[in-house]
């Protein structure tokens, strides 16, 4: 047997398609360019790494939640830099009206069409990211509001509201997941770039001079974080930004070898006192902190972690995919090729299937019985059309660790078979062990 890897993201699009991980928005009007639809397992499953990531950071003493609003007052964005300095150089080509973003497709130093080489294009236009809205009913100037390009901000105007509500004292830090939206000159690549996303970020307040160390932390912490997650190492990659932002001190991407190129799924940022300076000028409120146990008072600088949930899942997807072929049997042109989303267990969207071996009542009743029983612990699937073969073949492309099999000897022998995913062994467990078998056979998947 040979084992293959994603080599092509659009065989992971359309098995999202087919298993109800991923749809495209408004399909039956023909969709929306950028936009994506979890589907019912999708949406598991990117709930699962987001509680991953909710855990790993809320669960410290020295970090807490937050979900602020998506709509902000308007001078945040101006203190933030985003009205006057958010923007990417647009240009569009002179031959085939290709419209892309000019700094990401250098050629030799020109800028070049990605689509038809030509490098007859227009001057670079700034074109400013954020989503404009309206608040109230009169659509005037005075009315405008943005849809927030990041969810960081929403942790910085919070920062006093949180260090006195919950008594922190530095160093804390604040965690924050929620849908954030950039007007995109080029989204693409699946859900890897889309106009709206989900973020989750993370400002860690520091007392300056302490910066450079607690950088150097949080890159550790992160890359714990990743190995945790299970990805292949030689696809995941820390690498630091050759320029920087006017506001940072230090930059970090993290990187996955996505099918497309290794790209950005992680910033980790130093930020120094950049964003709490601007707020207090903009909003003329103190935003020091005072040291009790020194007697100073300064303004923290932050440490950021950002990651875009989608662009998680979306590197989760590609990682875990793989076909397992088989030598082809005599007389066949080619062999048998198994799809199997091979996550971990915690990530997978079905933890475990009931497959009755037969539509009769005495096999289905307890199957529904033990599907509703393990539901309560667990995301449990009950699925009896098809054959067997066909039903494994289902769950191992969704991932699905254990199936369950009730056969006419169950109403005997009172034992199940359970199917290991990896493996496809399989274990004949008496009904009354199966909890305590599953619990095992999970944890050490
Ligand atoms: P890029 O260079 O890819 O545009 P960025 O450096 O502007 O990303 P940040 O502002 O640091 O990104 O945002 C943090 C994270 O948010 C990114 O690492 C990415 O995972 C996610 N993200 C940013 N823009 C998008 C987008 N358009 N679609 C999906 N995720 C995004």
């Amino acid at each position: 047997m040979t084992v293959k890897y994603l080599e092509d993201l659009s065989t992971l699009v359309s098995l999202c398609k087919r298993r109800g991980f991923i749809f495209q928005s408004s399909e039956i009007y023909g969709g929306l360019n950028s936009c994506w639809d979890y589907g019912p397992l999708g949406a598991n499953f990117k709930f699962k790494v987001k509680m991953s990531w909710w855990k790993a950071m809320t669960r410290r003493q020295d970090i807490v939640g937050l979900d602020a609003s998506i709509l902000m007052h308007p001078t945040v964005w101006k203190a933030s830099g985003h009205i006057d300095g958010f923007s990417d150089p647009m240009v569009d080509c002179k031959k085939c009206r290709n419209r892309f973003r000019a700094d990401t497709e250098l050629v030799n130093g020109k800028v070049t069409c990605p689509k038809c080489q030509s490098t007859d294009v227009t001057e670079a236009r700034n074109f400013n990211l954020m989503f404009k809205t309206f608040m109230g009913p009169v659509e005037d100037s005075s009315a405008v509001v943005y849809l927030r390009p990041e969810t960081a901000q929403g942790i910085f105007v919070n920062f006093e509201n949180v260090a006195t509500s919950m008594r922190k004292k530095i160093p804390f830090g604040i965690a924050q997941i929620g849908k954030s939206f950039r007007n995109e000159i080029t989204p693409g690549n699946f859900t890897f770039r889309t106009r709206e996303f989900e973020q989750m970020e993370m400002q860690y307040f520091v007392k300056p001079g302490t910066d450079v160390e607690w950088f150097e932390k949080w890159k550790n912490e992160r890359r714990a974080f990743f190995t945790r997650l299970g990805f292949k190492e030689d696809k995941l990659r820390f690498k630091p930004h050759d320029k920087l932002a006017h506001y940072a001190r230090a930059a970090v991407d993290v990187e996955y070898q996505f099918p497309f190129g290794w790209n950005e799924i992680e910033g980790i940022h130093n930020r120094s006192d950049f964003d709490l300076t601007q707020h207090q000028q903009f909003s003329g409120k103190k935003l020091e902190y005072f040291d009790e146990a020194n007697k100073e008072k300064y303004i923290p600088y932050v440490i950021e972690t950002a990651v875009g949930c989608d662009r998680l899942a979306l590197a989760m997807l590609c990682d875990v995919y793989r076909e397992e072929v088989s030598p082809p049997a005599e007389g066949e042109a080619s062999g048998d090729v198994r799809v199997v989303m091979g996550f971990k267990p915690e990530f997978a969207p079905v933890q475990i299937a009931f497959l009755p071996l037969s539509k009769k009542p005495p096999l289905q009743e307890i199957g529904n019985k033990l599907r509703d029983d393990f539901a309560l612990d667990m995301d449990a699937d009950y699925d009896e059309t098809g054959s067997i073969g066909k039903r494994y073949r289902r769950q191992d492309e969704i991932g699905t660790p254990l199936c369950v099999t009730i056969d006419f000897e169950t109403l005997e022998d009172k034992k199940v078979t359970v199917r290991h995913r990896d493996k496809m062994s399989q274990d004949r467990v008496a009904i009354d062990q199966l909890k305590n078998y599953v619990q095992d056979k999970l944890r050490d998947f």
